[in-house]
């Protein structure tokens, strides 16, 4: 259960802790914030209101331990990540219970996102020995007009204290893939995480801790975003911020000082389907794409662009599998649950009452109970209409249909997200033209957009990101190149 056994040192009471200088704390504000289950619409667990001198606390204590982390061996930080990701594994229990109820995702998807993340901790770990193991050697005689004087030594250097800040819908994931680069490089990591989705990632943390990571290397401040969020992202300690969210992250690269900066923000991936795609597969793939963790995920399908000709035969499978979907309690691994707030399920309610207005086909009777949300699919979907365009991150799809591929791309491509998209297609010369004309950091061919595997670059044009993620290309963001250059007295060439 969340918060006995190995984690009771993480509860105060009834008030989960903040982490800071290696131990787990009680914040001087005497303030907690509630996380509010989204199936129940209850307090389900209440964390800190940490106050800014807390905050600036952890950012002198991440600065001086990250002093000594950058000269630890990269195989003693390597065995210490593979440590932590084992105790994660080990643990999965209470940290998928806290995420069912705090987000209200199916047991088995979050024990599924648990077990990823200490998979996403272990690869790091080998991908940062061998990538931060190697160099570049130059040498100044292979541009013009230089002879062979100058060795150049090249090789990737951390940057200082990393803060972190994932959203809600994959609390644990999205803060282990900032978080496992971040160490592996030789940075330090604060980290702030969702309210809802707290509790979780605190469990997460004292995995870290239980693996025996040097004080005040890792800190994690709970508390509003609204209320902390500039203070933190605007703090001089602070030497790169990867978030992953919506517009707030749009705000924050607006605020923040020169520093290098990892944004994965919202989309709106388009599905583009041509009159010889396997429809059966397309089906298949709007469901899982469109209607996972209730659509709340940056890479659900958010708009189908089906061809008109095979739009009718297409909806009705799909109508056949929403009937299909069971909707109900996360513990009762329903396909359907709660989504995360009651301000997110009348957002969803404003856009459907706004297709409702201006003639959408309904597949379904539009239902919800709280912050339960039926699952709906919405066919002759105009561009006037807002569902068109807006993320409604629940279980809503708007299906348009289009005349020729080159309204489908020129609607994918219209969107201020760009994160990714996919087309269905048997012509694969076809899916490849389409793929470059689309403005999206990724396309998938034949199947629904996703992030993982978590090895895969991953990134968004536009209102979607500001570089990259993927293990390899986050290691390689938290890093800096250094070069030391040789230089000799006389031009040098061996064998000559
Ligand atoms: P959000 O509201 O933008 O919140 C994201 C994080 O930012 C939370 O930890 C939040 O803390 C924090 N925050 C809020 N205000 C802040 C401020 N002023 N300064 C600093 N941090 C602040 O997003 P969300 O609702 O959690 O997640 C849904 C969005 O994330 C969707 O748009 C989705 O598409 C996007 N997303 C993108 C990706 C991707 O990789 N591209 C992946 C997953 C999700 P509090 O919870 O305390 O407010």
């Amino acid at each position: 259960m969340a918060g006995t056994g190995i984690f009771t040192e993480i509860l105060d009471g009834e008030v989960y802790k903040y982490y800071s200088d290696g131990e787990w704390k009680t914040s001087s504000s005497g303030k907690s914030v509630a996380i509010v289950n989204p199936t129940t619409r209850k307090t389900q667990y209440k964390v800190q209101a940490c106050t800014q001198e807390e905050v600036n606390k952890v950012m002198e204590m991440a600065k001086s331990a990250q002093k000594s982390w950058a000269k630890t061996p990269l195989w003693k930080r390597a065995e210490l990540l593979h440590k932590a990701a084992a105790i994660l594994k080990e643990n999965k229990a209470p940290i998928a219970e806290s995420l069912v109820k705090e987000i209200a995702k199916p047991a088995k998807d979050s024990v599924t996102e648990v077990v990823r993340s200490g998979d996403l901790i272990s690869y790091c770990a080998e991908e940062g020995v061998r990538i931060l193991g190697e160099g570049k050697f130059l040498l100044s005689d292979s541009f013009p007009g230089n002879e062979r004087t100058k060795y150049c030594l090249t090789s990737k250097i951390p940057l200082g204290v990393v803060l972190a800040i994932p959203p809600f819908n994959y609390p644990v994931n999205l803060a282990v893939s900032k978080i496992a680069p971040a160490l592996i490089a030789g940075n330090s990591l604060v980290l702030k995480p969702p309210t809802q989705g707290a509790v979780s990632c605190l469990h997460m943390v004292h995995c870290f801790h239980l693996a025996g990571f040097p004080k005040g290397l890792i800190s994690c401040i709970t508390g509003k975003g609204s209320e902390i969020g500039d203070f933190l992202t605007m703090h001089p300690a602070v030497n790169c911020i990867s978030f992953t969210g919506g517009d707030t992250g749009i705000s924050i690269s607006k605020k923040a000082g020169m520093i290098p900066l990892q944004m994965e923000l919202g989309g709106k991936d388009a599905c583009i389907v041509l009159e010889d795609a396997d429809l059966d597969l397309v089906a298949s793939n709007i469901i899982k794409g469109g209607f996972s963790y209730s659509g709340q995920r940056c890479t659900a399908v958010k708009v189908v662009l089906v061809m008109e000709s095979v739009a009718d035969e297409l909806v009705e499978k799909v109508k056949a599998k929403v009937a299909k979907l069971t909707v109900g309690p996360p513990e009762e691994n329903c396909d359907i649950t709660a989504v995360v707030s009651e301000s997110s399920a009348n957002f969803i309610e404003g856009l459907v009452m706004d297709a409702k207005e201006k003639g959408a086909t309904f597949c379904q009777e539009y239902k919800r109970d709280g912050n339960l949300i039926w699952p709906l699919l919405l066919d002759n979907v105009r561009p006037d209409m807002r569902i068109a365009w807006e993320e409604p991150f629940g279980p809503v799809l708007p299906v348009l249909r289009i005349n020729s591929v080159e309204e489908g791309i020129n609607h994918c491509n219209a969107s201020n997200f760009g994160l990714q998209g996919c087309v269905f297609t048997k012509d694969i010369n076809k899916a490849m033209l389409i793929s470059d004309a689309m403005e999206t950091g990724t396309v998938q061919i034949n199947s629904a957009p996703a992030r993982g595997p978590d090895h895969f670059p991953f990134q968004g044009l536009k209102d979607s990101g500001i570089g990259s993620q993927g293990v390899t290309n986050s290691i390689n963001l938290m890093t800096k190149v250094k070069t030391t250059v040789i230089n000799l007295p006389t031009p040098s060439y061996s064998m000559g």
